[in-house]
């Protein structure tokens, strides 16, 4: 059993927890909260990241519709979504991810845990002033929600083939997020 969680592991399909026996993450879901629920008629979720939280209901044919709570990381504002299948939510509010494509397995968890949704530009601006950090990627919730309805296509399938963030440009480009952060040049 260990051996085989190993191997999922090293094939990036599971994250393991620092014991090296507990599933962390298994893309798009989580075992530990990163700032994200996702509830569904009969099942709540951690939701991962954003990402994965707008990821859940394309993916899970049962629950395909969700309800998507987090908090703005700046000013602790609650903000919820009805996310389905047919179309993005409506909101005003902008995702912001950290961490650029080619180095999120670097630290999985940290950048699952900040690729975030913020009330909005000025909320973004004053995190990235008090945490020290450089801007990523700023996009809408249309973005986000085309960004994860299509990305773990066939996951739940037998003989699924993992995607490789760094190698996935076209996919990135289709859904409208482009530039370095995204492995192309500006
Ligand atoms: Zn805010
Ligand atoms: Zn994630």
């Amino acid at each position: 059993m260990l051996h085989g969680l190993a191997d999922l592991a090293a094939a990036r399909h599971l994250v393991l927890g620092a014991d090296g026996a507990t599933v962390v993450l298994a893309h798009p879901f989580a075992t530990i909260p990163l700032g994200f629920a996702v509830m569904g008629a009969r099942t709540l979720w951690w939701g991962g990241c954003a990402w994965d939280s707008f990821a859940i209901p394309h993916l899970v044919d049962d629950e395909p519709e969700v309800l998507v709570a987090t908090t703005c990381p700046a000013c602790g504002s609650p903000h919820a979504w009805i996310v389905e299948r047919g179309a993005p939510p409506p909101g005003e509010q902008l995702a912001h991810f950290l961490v650029p494509v080619s180095r999120v397995w670097d630290d999985v968890v940290h950048t699952c845990g900040n690729q975030r949704i913020f009330c909005g530009r000025g909320c973004i601006d004053a995190w990235l002033a008090s945490t020290g950090n450089r801007e990523g990627s700023v996009f809408d919730l249309a973005a986000l929600w085309r960004l994860a309805a299509h990305w773990y296509d066939g996951r739940l399938d037998r003989g699924y083939t993992r995607r490789e963030p760094s190698e996935a440009h076209a996919y990135f480009e289709s859904v409208g997020l482009s530039g370095e952060f995204w492995g192309l040049p500006e």
